[in-house]
């Protein structure tokens, strides 16, 4: 069925995703191969999903031991990779208990009902969560409503009532938007999806100052910045703060979908009966998030990506100076931007592909680099070589027509 893909999807799938066209069949590490034998070096990676690169044997081997073991069981019984999971997750972070869910929108969802009960019962009836404009949570309505891009979320009709926006960086909007109602307040600590923007230097802190301040609790939604992509195992240490509730998504499997919801003991205001999920926190995701985990925190993973990280930054400094179309980089770790001066990204990303590059125009004029954890020195020397070459052609073509 070569070749088909794209016609089945246009006939049977629902048209609600711009897709780069091509249909890739395999992966390796950092490469994926298309359905015609052509290879790509893959900088995109899920979605900053594949941590640990595709096809990586000893994922694949839990995986298929744990799918000829037990698969499901649901949450009305113990699951023991389930329990070794929550334990690894709080002994590696600053947050006390956990649950499991099946994605980043999911995994919000529950931290904003945990903030909801915990602001209902211990702040006087306090239900309003402050977040922050071209922040990202998530597409379920709940999400899209503490989604700060109104096109996320305006086509739904009514929305659910309670949040309140605010510039990311300013720390004085976000004082003045507190008031009695205010429970929490919801941030990235890089936004990812709203471009890979930086929040200025002490602004984290200054708002955990501030949450402790007013009592109200600190959400980092880390679906995208957790699990080593800034460089630490979790953004919040790149401020050095620690937060009350803590989301967790994207990076945790390796591909496979779980989300999870991290809290301190004393916002842990659950009782059986108040949240469920069917799926969430299953065998195979948590036998395989504890795989990706512990790669991670004795595998050596996280170091490797920590110098790789500061390998891509090196390689894109100077690019400005070096290209015309290019202002210049930003971002933590292994999750890069760079920034053009005029709206060729797409363009760049689509002549990138051509040339056997995957990278994804996160806005109009940026475009994002989230390789694998366990990309190679090599492999961002070449994707940096393609990347350049590729903005000094389209800029080239731009600025003759
Ligand atoms: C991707 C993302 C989400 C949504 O995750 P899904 O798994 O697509 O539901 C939420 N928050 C952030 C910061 C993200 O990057």
């Amino acid at each position: 069925m070569v070749g088909d893909t794209p016609a089945l999807e246009a006939r049977y799938h629902m048209q609600m995703f711009r897709r780069m066209p091509v249909t890739l069949v395999r992966g390796e590490g950092t490469r994926v191969w298309d359905d015609q034998g052509r290879s790509y070096l893959d900088f995109v990676a899920g979605i900053a999903a594949d941590s640990l690169g595709h096809a990586h044997p000893g994922l694949a081997e839990v995986i298929a031991q744990q799918a000829r073991t037990l698969l499901h069981v649901s949450n009305v019984f113990y699951s023991e990779p389930q329990a070794e999971l929550a334990r690894l997750l709080v002994e590696h972070s600053a947050l006390d208990q956990v649950f499991f869910v099946n994605s980043g929108a999911e995994a919000n969802e529950g931290a904003i009902k945990l903030a909801r009960k915990w602001g209902i019962n211990q702040r006087d009836g306090a239900y309003e969560i402050i977040a922050t404009n071209n922040g990202f949570h998530g597409r379920t309505l709940a999400t899209v409503a503490a989604t700060g891009t109104p096109r996320y979320r305006e086509p739904f009709g009514p929305q659910l009532p309670g949040f309140v926006f605010v510039d990311y960086g300013d720390l004085e909007a976000l004082k003045q938007a507190t008031t009695d109602r205010t429970c929490a307040v919801l941030l990235e600590t890089l936004q990812g999806e709203g471009g890979v923007n930086e929040p200025p230097e002490d602004y984290l802190r200054e708002v955990r100052a501030w949450c402790d301040e007013r009592g109200i609790l600190l959400m980092l939604d880390e679906v995208q910045t957790g699990c080593g992509r800034t460089g630490p195992l979790w953004g919040y240490q790149v401020a050095g703060i620690e937060p009350d509730i803590m989301t967790l998504a994207k990076g945790l499997g390796g591909g496979v979908p779980i989300g999870a919801v991290l809290a301190k003991e004393h916002c842990c205001v659950f009782e059986p009966g108040d949240h469920g999920s069917t799926f969430g926190g299953n065998p195979l995701a948590t036998a395989a998030a504890l795989y990706v985990m512990r790669q991670l925190t004795e595998g050596g993973v996280l170091e490797s990506a920590q110098a790789r990280g500061e390998h891509l930054r090196q390689r894109l400094a100077g690019l400005e100076d070096r290209s015309p179309a290019v202002a210049g980089q930003r971002g933590q770790g292994l999750m890069r931007a760079v920034v053009l001066h005029h709206d060729i990204a797409a363009e760049v990303a689509s002549r990138a592909l051509q040339e056997g590059l995957i990278l994804n125009a996160v806005r109009p004029n940026a475009i994002r680099l989230i390789p694998p954890l366990t990309v190679t020195d090599g492999e961002i020397d070449q994707a940096t070589d393609i990347l350049e070459r590729v903005i000094a052609e389209v800029h080239a073509s731009s600025s003759a027509s």
